[in-house]
């Protein structure tokens, strides 16, 4: 991962208000507690896909595989429990009048597909356009764990983290760039390895500046 800030003339702050929208609409969809199945239940469902898989869930080396796979579910799936508008509460005014584009390259990404259930991985470029404050880097990063600990398509989870971030941090702009591997594409159906697939998205002046988007996208290459 590698920080990256440049100076640029850029167009005045949006306001605030226009922008702040509920968290819960940033949250996606996330089912409430009291309808979720007890743990009992998922181990229960686990023992199921064994089965259905053509093994047997009894034999020892499946034995404890169930209480595992559910463990692996709540990191993989920890997501739903995080409110990334929180996350990004936490500001910094005090920048000395720093106003240019904030770009973090290259964040590792883990993701599972919402069709497959398969992982995709792969590479996170973020930059926004500070509007008076910034924000702790590493929650840059964190945002991206939020919504990629979920179940996703890789164009949902691309909107999401720019529309956080935008509403987040009241921005002048976001970009957003996720370069990854969908593993339901190599292990199955088409069965094509390593093909990336790229998704992107511009709010703001990285959308309306065409200089400000190239810059993103250069900055996007590791070279
Ligand atoms: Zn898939």
């Amino acid at each position: 991962m590698t920080l990256i800030s440049e100076k640029n003339e850029h167009t005045a702050c949006k306001s605030a208000n226009d922008d702040h929208k509920k968290s819960s609409r940033l949250n996606g969809r996330s089912l409430e507690p009291t309808k979720r199945p007890s743990k009992a239940q998922a181990q229960e469902a686990v023992r199921t896909l064994i089965a259905w898989a053509g093994d047997d869930p009894d034999r020892e080396g499946l034995r404890d595989t169930p209480s595992r796979v559910v463990k692996a579910y709540r990191e993989f799936y920890k997501g739903y429990e995080e409110d990334p508008i929180e996350i990004l509460s936490r500001t910094f005014d005090e920048v000395a009048g720093y106003d240019d584009m904030v770009m973090l390259r290259g964040i590792d990404m883990y993701s599972h597909c919402e069709h497959h259930m398969v992982p995709f991985i792969g590479k996170v470029h973020i930059a926004y356009m500070p509007c008076d404050k910034v924000v702790g880097i590493s929650k840059l990063a964190r945002i991206i764990d939020t919504f990629s600990r979920r179940l996703q398509t890789q164009e949902t989870l691309t909107a999401q983290i720019a529309n956080a971030v935008d509403t987040g941090l009241s921005s002048k702009g976001t970009a957003v760039m996720i370069e990854a591997v969908h593993q339901c594409m190599s292990l199955r159906g088409v069965h094509k390895q390593n093909v990336a697939t790229i998704t992107t998205r511009f709010t703001g002046v990285f959308k309306q500046d065409k200089d400000i988007k190239d810059r993103f996208m250069r900055l996007t290459k590791n070279d």
